[in-house]
């Protein structure tokens, strides 16, 4: 197969956690002989030192031309502390995703049972959890009109939502429940939020179509809770653009880090595959960040955007077989266990490209 592939590094571990990403899409290339060509564009706080501009024309043309995108992560502390800068990182990861009409975004979080040790939350709760969330992603407060009034003292976001947004979303999630466990777990403020009962609405509608998979709300306070009480009790969760960003973050936990997950995003077009978390400038530059999230989310590219399933199951068997013989970034590293094996962002990306030719060379997968 022949695709093109656009890496966008991004700023902070965004660049180091990318790299390891595409040298596991070289090793998939080379291994079941396809062919994928790179390009690198420029995106945030990299973006703007260059160009002044956090989402260039350049990229943005190449984004449209590619077959699907390898994104790192935006972000910058002198953004962080200054509120008031006009041009932001943020602003060109918000544009792409409008741009390339990328409204849904897919975040599994599934534990690796050999890292039910590195979550804060007790195994026996969590052991067998699998969680598909669909975050609503290009509407709601991050895209509704915003501004200030009263002398700049009172400040605004318009949460707003329209039918259509809610309606493509839900079919995705319905469909996707159909491949699962069957359930769609939509979560939402009904109770409070209008934009909310017109979500509740039509997902009900939407509904009526998938009879064979069940549909339950939640309000997202209760959804909060009962992710970290009974992770088990979901399948597939619908959200909008807002609470999905809190409860994945949240559901980090259950994955044991935020350098475990991945995620992408899809709309008509081509789909962007990132990581979940941001730049972390509290480890930029120390050559540590876990690029697993990214390797993963170079798995959901071959298998959504691509349609190898087989590669796309080498490479997380892959990362299964390097996490069960010990190996660890910090951030996943138990301090209760002696056999675990410390790794830097490098060295764990060497680990599962081993791991890749050692499943080909066995050929425990059937190419
Ligand atoms: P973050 O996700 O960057 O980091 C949160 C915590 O998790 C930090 O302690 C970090 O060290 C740790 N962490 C994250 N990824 C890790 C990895 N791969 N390996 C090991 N540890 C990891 O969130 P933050 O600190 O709130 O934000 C930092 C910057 O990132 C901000 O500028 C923010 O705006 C930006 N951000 C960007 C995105 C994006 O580009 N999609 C998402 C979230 C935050």
């Amino acid at each position: 197969m022949k695709k093109k592939i656009t890496i966008l590094p991004g700023d902070g571990i965004g660049q180091e956690v990318t790299r390891e990403g595409k040298r596991v899409l070289e090793k998939i290339a080379l291994a079941f002989e396809h062919q994928f060509e790179f390009d690198e564009a420029l995106i945030g706080h990299a973006a703007i030192e260059a160009t002044g501009n956090p989402l260039p024309d350049e990229t943005l043309a190449k984004l449209k031309a590619t077959d699907a995108i390898l994104f790192g992560a935006v972000g910058h502390p002198k953004y962080d502390n200054d509120p008031t800068l006009k041009v932001r990182p943020e602003q060109g990861l918000l544009k792409m995703r409008k741009e390339l009409g990328l409204y849904a975004n897919l975040r599994p979080i599934k534990l690796f049972d050999e890292l039910l040790d590195a979550s804060s939350i007790k195994p026996e709760i969590l052991k067998g959890s699998d969680i598909l969330f669909f975050r609503e992603l290009t509407g709601d407060v991050y895209f509704g009109e915003k501004g200030r009034r009263d002398e700049g003292q009172t400040a605004y976001d318009l949460m707003i939502y329209q039918r259509f947004e809610i309606e493509r979303i839900a079919h995705k999630a319905f469909a996707a429940a159909r491949t699962r466990k069957k359930k769609v777990t939509s979560v939402d403020k009904a109770n409070v939020l209008e934009s909310s009962r017109l979500w509740r609405q039509v997902v009900t509608e939407v509904a009526k179509g998938y009879p064979d998979v069940q549909l339950e709300h939640q309000f997202v306070d209760a959804a909060a809770m009962k992710l970290i009480q009974s992770p088990r009790s979901f399948d597939v969760v619908l959200t909008g653009n807002l609470f999905g960003d809190i409860l994945t973050d949240e559901a980090s936990q259950i994955a044991g880090s935020m350098g475990m997950l991945a995620s992408a995003s899809v709309g008509d077009t081509v789909g962007l595959y990132e990581p979940i978390h941001g730049s972390a400038h509290d480890i930029t530059g120390k050559g540590i960040a876990n690029p697993l999230a990214s390797i993963l989310s170079a798995a959901l590219m071959l298998d959504i955007s691509f349609g190898l399933k087989t590669e796309a199951q080498s490479v997380i068997r892959a990362v299964e077989q390097t996490l069960q013989q010990g190996f660890r970034t910090a951030d996943i590293a138990s301090a209760a266990t002696q056999h675990e094996k410390l790794l830097n962002t490098v060295q764990m990306g060497n680990q599962v490209v081993k791991e890749i030719d050692r499943i080909m060379t066995s050929k425990s997968i059937t190419v």
